[in-house]
């Protein structure tokens, strides 16, 4: 949008300002900070998750994106992580409940539960998919919601249930 001849854009205002400050007439190797618009800071969201049976898919996405929203952050990331050694975080397809019993047997096939291991307390096929599965995801997040495919939904896997799970959510802004 055109301004008048020789007065600074009104976005510019500010930057112009703060430079000033920070460099100072003569010049300076202090690096030029745009203080215009300071982030929010982001907060931890801790969330408790209960799951009902040993092995449990729960979806979590409209949980997530509930802090999210709730956080205010239009366009950012958005981490989620467990604090357990037998639970993890899964993205995939939410559709179909058919899909979880698959994926539950498939994870069977890899790490049956009677199998010998070194770590005997009877959860070690529990620690073997959670470390397949992994403990974090990060997910972008674009007009305040996040980015996901539309057949993706966000999975808690409980290997370990039934039990209280924390889940961790940080939404940091760009
Ligand atoms: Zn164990």
């Amino acid at each position: 949008m055109p301004h008048a001849k020789g007065r600074l854009a009104p976005e510019w205002a500010g930057y112009i300002r703060v430079r000033l400050k920070t460099r100072g007439f003569m010049g300076s190797t202090e690096p030029v900070k745009d203080i215009r618009s300071p982030r929010p800071p982001s907060r931890l969201h801790q969330v408790h998750v209960e799951s009902r049976t040993r092995v449990e898919f729960k979806d979590i996405t409209s949980l997530v994106q509930r802090i999210v929203s709730e956080s205010g952050v239009q366009s950012g990331t958005c981490f989620i992580f467990i604090p357990h050694t037998t639970a993890a975080i899964l993205i995939n397809e939410n559709d179909d409940p058919a899909l979880q019993k698959d994926l539950d047997n498939f994870l069977k096939t890899l790490v049956p539960r009677d199998n010998s291991y070194l770590h005997n307390d009877g959860n070690c096929d529990a620690h073997l998919k959670a470390a397949l599965i992994g403990s974090s995801k990060s997910l972008l997040v674009a007009g305040g919601r996040l980015i996901l495919g539309r057949w993706q939904g966000v999975f808690l896997c409980d290997f370990d249930g039934p039990r209280r799970r924390e889940l961790m959510i940080k939404v940091v802004p760009d």
